[in-house]
């Protein structure tokens, strides 16, 4: 099989992964005239999403899609009658070199079916990191994908030479993984994630000793160490809509992973139902949107201190479901008008960031601009707020809220009268 078919076929095969987005690496350029690559802001790695939502700016490939696990929801399962393909590490050190210095991409992410065993796979994907910064010198962004029950020395290894490590944890609860994926194991999933933030940690520590070290004045020569591990840290990814399980159970799951091993990011991807599908499996994908309003209920989480719970009993009936029809942040203001209105001359940035239309740029030029002087309802158009969107909910210097009815049947008809309506977070 020549080259370009395997690339057609072990790309087509790693685009059911979502977990590719490349922040949060340490700078590492080549100027100088050594080295290829880079991951320093503007010159090497940069975010590009496909209108699905998919990062695109990796080259995101499988070293194969033949695996000897069966896990009913994917597509290179044992039992797929897909076709099977498989690169050498030679053949993806080439293309990812070739890649990166046509421009086509700004680094790696690399997974992989297991072939043989969990560690001869493993030790694949770390001979290709490992080529790729010895030997070649490539400083762009590599996201290894770990192989599940490999061994804690090859994924140190890997933690040696990648930006990012991730470790699916695939699906929302124990009895699901069982049902699914009944040769993986829940344990050591989250024994390795354990792992790796102890890796992490101690990576961090060294690196902030030394920048003490090369910091402090009249410093003597002393040894530090330079372990630099997964510096872009590690993320996981969910998939959601295979099983029965709620939103809030998938939050409440994100929480503790974000809590427990420090993930930069939990990566939601929706189910679809795969050619050939096994049939304990539904017929049907989850609505996209529903994947749309994890992301944000994530965020939430993450940035606008939201607990879970207020954030998924926010439905009617307490399905513990988001609701799909508007954005999170926005049904939780619904169902806490009491909090509202919010005086933006007084409001703390935490209450700032609870009004729908009031994100965390918006929040801080709010808390600066009113320093100088009570902000009026024009004052916060130059702030970027857009009126239309945060009137029901705040009162500022001369008005309070505008005649929309602060109640919460009123106000989802007026945000759902028109979709140019529906707020953003990122406001
Ligand atoms: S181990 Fe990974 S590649 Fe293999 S069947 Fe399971 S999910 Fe698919």
């Amino acid at each position: 099989m020549n080259l370009q078919r395997k690339l057609s076929i072990l790309a087509d095969a790693a685009k059911y992964d979502a977990s590719c987005a490349s922040s949060g690496s340490i700078k590492r350029d080549s100027r100088g005239g050594t080295g290829v690559g880079s991951t320093t802001s503007g010159m090497g790695i940069c975010h590009s999403y496909a209108p699905d939502g998919r990062c695109i700016s990796l080259l995101k490939i499988l070293l194969t899609n033949f695996c000897i696990f069966d896990c009913s929801y994917c597509i290179n399962r044992a039992s797929s009658q897909v076709q099977r393909a498989r690169f050498s590490v030679e053949e993806v050190v080439d293309l990812t070199l070739n890649f990166y210095k046509r421009n086509y991409i700004e680094g790696l992410f690399l997974s992989s079916g297991i072939i043989q065993s969990s560690d001869y796979t493993m030790e694949q994907l770390v001979n290709i990191a490992r080529t790729l910064r010895k030997t070649h010198d490539f400083r762009g962004y590599i996201h290894l994908k770990t192989i599940p029950d490999a061994s804690e020395d090859l994924i140190r290894q890997a933690g040696l030479y990648a930006d990012r490590l991730s470790i699916n944890i695939e699906l929302p609860s124990k009895q699901s993984l069982k049902r699914y994926a009944p040769e993986k194991n829940i344990g050591s999933i989250h024994h390795s994630m354990q792992e790796l933030r102890e890796h992490i940690d101690e990576s961090k520590e060294n690196r902030k000793q030394r920048k003490k070290v090369v910091s402090a004045p009249n410093r003597k020569k002393t040894k530090t160490s330079r372990f630099v591990f997964s510096p872009a840290g590690q993320s996981t990814q969910m998939i959601i809509g295979a099983d029965e399980s709620s939103d809030n159970k998938i939050l409440t799951l994100s929480n503790y992973l974000y809590g427990k091993y420090q993930m930069r990011r939990v990566y939601y991807s929706a189910f679809s139902p795969i050619p050939d599908t096994a049939t304990n499996l539904p017929a049907k994908a989850p609505p996209l949107v529903r994947e749309h309003r994890l992301y944000q209920a994530d965020w939430l989480l993450r940035f606008y201190g939201f607990s879970v719970e207020e954030i998924s009993n926010t439905h009617n009936g307490d399905t513990g479901m988001l609701d799909l029809d508007i954005d999170p942040k926005l049904a939780w203001a619904l169902h806490n008008l009491d909090f509202f209105p919010i005086n933006v001359n007084r409001a703390t940035r935490e209450m700032l960031l609870r009004v729908p239309g009031i994100g965390a740029i918006v929040a801080s030029r709010i808390i600066h601009s009113r320093q100088f002087h009570n902000l009026r309802f024009s004052d916060l158009k130059k702030c970027g707020v857009s009126i239309k969107k945060v009137a029901p909910f705040i009162e500022a210097l001369g008005r309070s809220p505008n005649s929309v009815p602060l109640e919460s049947n009123g106000l989802r008809n007026y945000f759902k009268a028109s979709t140019s309506t529906q707020l953003c977070l990122f406001d």
